[in-house]
């Protein structure tokens, strides 16, 4: 069976292109977007993906900041920088990149930006909106997935869905984003984490495979059934000495084995990894309408 290849890179640009019109009227009512990234440290994978965020804000016409800051500034500090960032009226969306130095509490940081500035959706407030299906920003891989499965043709409605990593950034959220009552969800949701006791049974059973573990090429044909569609979130970089970096990237899944068996799959670069940037574009379109309709309804 030839796999169908979700492709995130067409995918991503269809919602960018989606938002111009959007764009187009916050421009005119002179209230263009303004995204604000908090890097901490010297990370290369951070800054790598900092970068690629501005670019893509470029593309939009969405002004982007950056503040960069030594990884030894402490976590007050850090705390002080963000209330001055998101007291700036021009600024509608802000992101503090993770990871961040051991030092720093990465729950006081998500805690401390504006729930409607939290363009990660991280927020304890918009994660309980997401739990409770209620409107919120949503974070963006786990948003960027479900747009993937919609826009591909391969509906999660009614399927057996599973997760295999339980992280707050995208096994909870994913899971708690599919199970919800409502049109292109309503999915039947398992969690599998490092407790699970026979992994491969659980993801057998899966008409629909989402991996997020962190672990090169784990998932193996014998792992998934024939037809299986398969989002492959992992992002490992793996020596490889052809490559000019002495690298490259792999996701969670045995690509070219479990292609073989599946209905469709995501490519690792290509998939996921554009998703998640196109969210987060989506998502600092949405906090400046918000602070829009918020101003608008301060003038009534
Ligand atoms: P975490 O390390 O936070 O979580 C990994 C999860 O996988 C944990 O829940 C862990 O279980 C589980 N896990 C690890 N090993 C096994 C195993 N052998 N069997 C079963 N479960 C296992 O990772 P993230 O969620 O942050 O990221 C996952 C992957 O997705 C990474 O490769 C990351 O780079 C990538 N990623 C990609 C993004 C994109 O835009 N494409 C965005 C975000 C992440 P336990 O909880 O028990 O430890």
């Amino acid at each position: 069976m030839q796999a169908q290849i979700i492709d995130g890179n067409r995918i991503a640009s269809q919602i960018k292109e989606e938002l111009r019109d959007r764009l187009t009227k916050l421009h005119f009512a002179g209230h263009s977007p303004g995204l604000a990234v908090v890097l901490v440290g010297e990370d290369p994978a951070s800054k790598v993906y900092v970068s690629m965020k501005a670019r893509e804000c470029k593309e939009l016409g969405i002004l982007s900041k950056q503040l960069d800051l030594p990884e030894t500034v402490s976590e007050e500090e850090l705390l002080k920088n963000i209330d001055y960032i998101q007291a700036d009226p021009k600024v509608h969306g802000i992101l503090v990149q993770m990871p961040l130095p051991p030092h720093i509490s990465e729950a006081k940081v998500m805690e401390r930006i504006e729930p409607d500035k939290d363009v990660d959706g991280f927020h304890p407030v918009n994660i309980g909106r997401m739990l409770m299906g209620a409107p919120g920003i949503l974070p963006c891989t786990p948003h960027g997935i479900q747009e993937l499965l919609i826009r591909s043709g391969n509906s999660p409605e009614g399927k057996d869905v599973v997760v295999v990593g339980r992280s707050n950034i995208v096994g909870k959220p994913i899971a708690a984003i599919l199970m919800q009552k409502a049109k292109d969800a309503n999915a039947t949701v398992t969690i599998c984490h490092s407790g699970t006791r026979d992994l491969a049974q659980h993801t057998k059973q899966a008409d629909v495979l989402i991996a997020a573990m962190g672990r090169p090429q784990f998932i193996k044909a014998d792992m998934v059934k024939e037809g299986v569609v398969v989002i492959d979130v992992g992002m490992n970089r793996v020596e490889d000495p052809k490559s000019e970096k002495g690298y490259r990237l792999v996701g969670d899944v045995d690509y070219e084995a479990v292609s073989r068996k599946a209905k469709a799959i995501t490519p690792v670069p290509g998939g996921v990894g554009p998703m998640t940037r196109a969210m987060l574009m989506a998502n600092t379109v949405r906090a400046a309408e918000i602070a829009f309709e918020k101003s608008q309804a301060k003038k009534h």
